[in-house]
């Protein structure tokens, strides 16, 4: 079946992972529907080997520093459960976290101290002085009352704590307003007055060590330019604090933001204006980033007689998305279909072939108490028949969830156009087939809840070795009163 795959093979296809055998989805060799059987519908499948493949990528990217090294922080934000983060760190990454919840499950997992940094706005003493205690790489200070409070921390319990600054460097990207993070209107970061201010008040500290400057110029970031103007504004930043201070920074911080290809078949989104296709089509190779970013920085350098400046300087990323998109898919079982009269849409714009008379609707069991961006954002996730994949997916159907809310929909019923308004699958599709969408893992299984009391469900690793571990077992009604007082 493998060699008729590679024939036809469909663009969703990932040899070794996402393959088609017996005309369903196979996930790292195994059968889907079994998973379904064993483990419930619905339910998340990751994949080791994926992940494994995708840190491989973003660590080769530093041979393009030209000697630099490269430090690969992977943003657990995305997706902190346990036994991914063992698979993250085991594929040789280190991590940033965003809360003390975060940190702890990075020191319980394994992660050494130097491999931590800590991020985020609103950060407690107690948090700190977790960090603290734990001597991690660096926490990310957010303000100048943030390092304030970090001195106060690190007096109070007699330790230094190893800090950098979150610079806003005011870069817009082609991303969505809500994952834009570099820009004054954003709530991140410090203005760089504010980080001269720092390094003049605590570049001596024996307490607050100002080891480096961090920015993130916000999630799916579709082209490169963006990255190499944030990395050579974080070199001038480093440069006049030098010449202001003596004080040579340690590293400089990228943040995270490389893209997912998330519209896997075109077809499916022509009807989107051309900017939605760009930023869910974006696919930017790590490597080439960062070629582009240090040739202006490097030249930047030269031109100041400041390579010196460069000599050992550690850079550092925090990719989340890049690192566990594309190694989810998400599992979903069809519970109730019905017909509606057509609606006057883009359906032909979208599909042409289709000959469909009515809406087809069909009501899945993942809605977006498991897919908060497809809400949130509008975000697309593409997705076929698990059941029937080597089937022709040409027959348009309206796709909904289970939730009580009539914007609990795979489209946008706003009518903006953010998302297509059918799904393409095989003709006669109906209950109890089931669906698989893909790229869901990041910020999917990270944000599940459980509304209208539904448990959250299952989710699987798919080994190395074709070994299909449990990795978070599904809620029961039990668990959702478990916390309730009554
Ligand atoms: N770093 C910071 C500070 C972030 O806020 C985020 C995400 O919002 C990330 C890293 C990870 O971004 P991505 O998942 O797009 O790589």
């Amino acid at each position: 079946m493998s060699q008729d795959l590679n024939a036809n093979r469909p663009p969703w296809a990932i040899p070794g992972f996402l393959e088609i055998k017996n005309n369903r989805l196979a996930i790292g060799g195994v059968d889907a529907l079994e998973l379904v059987s064993t483990y419930q519908s619905p339910l998340y499948v990751f994949s080791e080997q994926r992940i494994r493949h995708n840190v491989e990528r973003l660590k080769r990217a530093e041979t393009a520093l030209g000697g630099l090294p490269l430090k690969v922080c992977y943003a657990a934000k995305a997706n902190s459960n346990m036994a991914i983060l063992r698979a993250v760190k085991e594929a040789g990454a280190d991590i940033e976290t965003n809360s003390g919840g975060e940190l702890f499950k990075a020191l319980k997992i394994g992660f050494r101290p130097e491999q931590i940094i800590f991020n985020g706005t609103s950060k407690t003493e107690d948090e700190h002085a977790d960090a603290i205690r734990a001597g991690i790489y660096a926490i990310q200070a957010d303000s100048v009352f943030e390092v304030e409070q970090i001195e106060k921390v690190a007096l109070r319990l007699n330790k230094p704590a190893n800090v950098s600054l979150r610079l806003v460097p005011e870069i817009e990207t082609d991303t969505m307003h809500g994952l834009q993070t570099a820009m004054l209107t954003s709530k991140f970061g410090m203005l760089s007055d504010e980080v001269f201010e720092c390094f003049r008040r605590f570049g001596k500290s024996e307490l607050v060590r100002l080891r480096g400057i961090h920015l993130h110029l916000g999630s799916q970031t579709p082209d490169a330019a963006p990255f190499a103007e944030a990395f050579l504004k974080l070199f001038k930043v480093l440069k006049e604090i030098y010449d202001e201070t003596g004080i040579r920074l340690e590293h400089l911080n990228l943040g995270g933001g490389f893209p997912t290809n998330y519209a896997l078949d075109a077809a499916n989104l022509s009807g989107l204006p051309a900017e939605r296709q760009y930023l869910f089509a974006a696919d930017l190779e790590p490597a080439e980033v960062l070629t582009a970013a240090i040739r202006v920085v490097k030249g930047a350098a030269e031109r100041s007689d400041a390579l010196h400046l460069l000599e050992n300087l550690a850079i550092l990323l925090e990719p989340g998305r890049s690192v566990i998109a594309d190694a989810g898919v998400l599992l979903t079982t069809i519970r109730n279909v019905k017909s509606r009269p057509l609606m006057q849409t883009e359906l032909e714009i979208q599909n042409p072939k289709s000959k469909i008379q009515n809406d087809e609707w069909l009501l899945t069991d993942a809605g977006y108490n498991l897919l908060l961006s497809m809400n949130n954002y509008k975000w697309y996730y593409h997705l076929i028949s698990a059941s029937r994949a080597a089937e022709k997916h040409e027959t348009a159907y309206k796709l909904a969830g289970p939730l009580c809310d009539g914007g609990d929909v795979y489209f946008d019923i706003e009518g903006t156009r953010r998302l297509p308004d059918y799904r393409l699958l095989p003709e006669n599709v109906g209950p109890s087939e089931v669906l698989a969408l893909f790229n869901i893992g990041a910020y999917s299984y990270a944000q599940m809840f459980p509304y209208n009391g539904r448990p959250l469900p299952a989710a699987v690793l798919i080994r190395e070795n074709g070994a299909v571990e449990l990795i978070r077992k599904a809620d029961t009604y039990e668990t959702l009163i478990e916390s309730d007082i009554w």
